[in-house]
């Protein structure tokens, strides 16, 4: 059996060239340094089984990151019997420079020319056959999301590793002892690809470069900025309307279910609290979130995933590169946050493709500063209660004020914490911006579906159905005449109302911890007494709110305390288990509690001030 390992700069291809000829799923998205682990899979080919590794994406051999590192490593020891070497046939010279230091290391080597396709849509022709005279190796050219060329790279695989191809290049240093031999050695690769891709590639002047003309609006300050707000207004607005009636069934089937789980319970003569702790407790509560959440992540992580497999997010982060810099942070943060509107803890997940530590974890600790999908649904209930006087457009533009306000206190805390708790200067990075792609829409349904949504779900539900237990506890355990539910209300009035609430607001959200949706629900249960979480619409809520006096005031201070509070259990064990640390995950749940406390607080003083 012969071991062959795939290199490449990140974005090639090679995750999809891995699939392709493993048949392994692997995920693959749209931006850089997200293969971080080395994925193993084997093949057959011509009966005979070959082992494939999938080394970590790198620029050059010769930086220290801890990817390319292990890509140094592993092709330096000689592990390989033979070593793919991917490039990107659209942008070849920058491909090169790694194909050389891979020569350089380990002269078993095949170059894969990926994504031919593309470059001959955008015009550009690549000779592999006076590519392979220059380089002296097996040159095939694939297109790996078809599988075109995968049987012609096995077979120039197999020849080199049973040693029939003459091998030209000879073992280099790709860096000196000191610092200047090693620039020296750089720049003699660089030149060297340079050259080779010169002779290599011919640009065919009818070809239109459609990334270069996109490029001029999506990346221009004026422009590039106005259609980040209009797409993240156009998510939210499908989000949002698209979810409403999808939600409004899901309940209504989970309350006709209840119902006959209800009949069953008195059929089998259920104990009265069994039945209410069963069904009142866990499973009106694990229902209510299923259905809050499940319409909008099924719209919101497809589209997210549309955006990222077309190339559109790279762009983001590019724009928004000098302001999180500004502030100690890295550009890519832009992504997490992204993926923060869907979910927190998808976030902070997504933030293993920030290179530096100090970065990744002031990214991890200010991603809960963005709303989440689980808030939106209460922000825009508060919004459209007290400020929007039933005008949907006068709604969005509210709601994308308090994503402005998130954003900007996403980088204060940021900028606060590189000057704290996590002093550094900003790493730089070479930010990949790859080529516009045609999305492959099946794909992204079943990637943004199972990866994303599901798994948010599945670890969403699973705090919810203790937590629905916990709840239905408190409202029907009395004390006095009084639930717990509505004495621990009265204990926490002072500090609700110091904060520009009141107990009972307080309350909902140190009971909703576990999942952002269920603050709302739980605040009706204790102000009407009831015993379980029910689906009451909007309407009937604002009509519960109202007789018990709320005013604007406290919707505005509500709403500001929904954008920043302590993130939820899923997404705190999320950072617990990225972070490795409980000093981290505290601060990260104090971090956003403190931003939140300090300017509902002002807010309650500036109020006092209005009549
Ligand atoms: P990696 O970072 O090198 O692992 O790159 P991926 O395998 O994740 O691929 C990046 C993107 O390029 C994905 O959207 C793939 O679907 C796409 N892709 C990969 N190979 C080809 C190809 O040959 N042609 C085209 N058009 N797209 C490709």
């Amino acid at each position: 059996m012969s071991l062959i390992a795939l290199a490449g700069n990140p974005n090639v291809g090679k995750s999809t060239l891995f699939n392709a000829l493993t048949g392994r799923n692997q995920h693959t998205g749209n931006w850089p340094g997200k293969t971080v682990e080395l994925a193993q899979g084997r093949c057959q080919y011509k009966g005979e089984e070959i082992q494939i590794v999938d080394l970590p994406g790198a620029y050059s051999l010769v930086s220290r990151s801890p990817e390319e590192q292990v890509a140094e490593d592993f092709l330096r020891s000689g592990g390989a019997d033979c070593t793919v070497a991917v490039c990107d046939a659209t942008c070849l010279e920058r491909s090169l420079i790694l194909v050389l230091q891979v020569l350089a290391l380990s002269p078993k080597t095949v170059v894969c020319v990926n994504l031919m396709d593309e470059a001959r849509r955008a015009g550009l022709q690549v000779d592999t056959a006076r590519l392979e005279r220059e380089l002296g190796v097996p040159v095939v050219a694939t297109s790996a999301n078809r599988g075109e060329g995968t049987q012609r790279l096995l077979e120039a695989v197999r020849s080199v590793c049973d040693g029939f191809v003459p091998l030209l290049p000879e073992r280099a240093p790709i860096r000196g002892e000191t610092e200047e031999e090693s620039d020296a050695i750089a720049r003699r690769f660089v030149l060297r690809a340079e050259e080779v891709a010169s002779k290599c590639v011919e640009k065919n002047a009818a070809g239109k470069n459609l990334t270069r003309r996109l490029d001029r609006i999506l990346l221009n300050k004026w422009s590039g900025y106005l259609v980040m707000l209009l797409l993240l207004l156009g998510v939210f607005w499908l989000t949002i309307e698209g979810a409403n009636y999808p939600s409004q069934g899901l309940q209504w089937c989970f309350d006709r279910l209840g119902e006959l789980l209800r009949s069953g319970a008195e059929r089998l003569a259920f104990p009265t609290w069994l039945t209410g702790a069963l069904l009142d407790g866990i499973y009106a509560t694990t229902a209510r979130v299923v259905a809050v959440m499940l319409p909008p992540m099924a719209i919101f992580f497809p589209l997210f995933t549309l955006l990222e497999d077309f190339g559109y997010l790279p762009r983001v982060a590019f724009l928004m590169d000098h302001r999180f810099r500004r502030c100690g942070a890295c550009g890519k943060q832009s992504l997490t946050l992204c993926m923060g509107l869907g979910c927190n803890a998808a976030g902070v997940t997504g933030c293993r493709i920030i290179d530096s530590r100090r970065e990744r974890l002031i990214a991890v600790l200010t991603n809960a500063f963005v709303p989440c999908n689980g808030r939106f649904p209460a922000l825009i209930f508060l919004i459209s209660l007290s400020f929007s006087g039933g005008s949907a457009l006068l709604g969005a533009g509210v709601l994308t004020l308090c994503l402005l306000l998130s954003v900007a206190m996403t980088l204060l805390a940021s900028g606060l914490l590189s000057h704290t708790a996590l002093k550094g200067e900003p790493s730089s990075f070479v930010l990949e911006l790859p080529p516009y792609r045609k999305p492959q829409v099946g794909q992204v349904l079943v990637r943004s579906v199972r990866d994303r949504t599901l798994f948010v779900l599945g670890r969403a539900a699973a705090v919810a159905a203790p937590a629905g237990l916990v709840i239905w506890l408190l409202a029907n355990l009395h004390i006095g005449g009084t639930s717990l539910l509505q004495g621990a209300a009265a204990v926490l009035e002072k500090p609700g109302i110091l904060l520009g609430m009141n107990g009972a607001v307080l309350l909902a959200f140190l009971l909703g911890s576990p999942a952002n949706e269920l603050v709302l629900p739980i605040l009706m249960l204790t102000l009407t007494a009831g015993t379980g979480l029910g689906g009451e619409s909007s309407t009937q809520m604002a009509g519960i709110l109202l007789e018990n006096g709320w005013t604007w005031r406290e919707s505005l201070c509500t709403l500001v305390f929904f954008l920043f509070h302590w993130p939820c259990t899923t997404t705190l064990l999320t950072i617990r288990k990225e972070t490795g640390s409980r000093k981290w995950t505290l601060l990260a749940l104090l971090l956003p509690t403190a931003f939140g406390c300090v300017l509902c607080i002002l807010l309650h003083f500036a109020l006092l001030l209005i009549p």
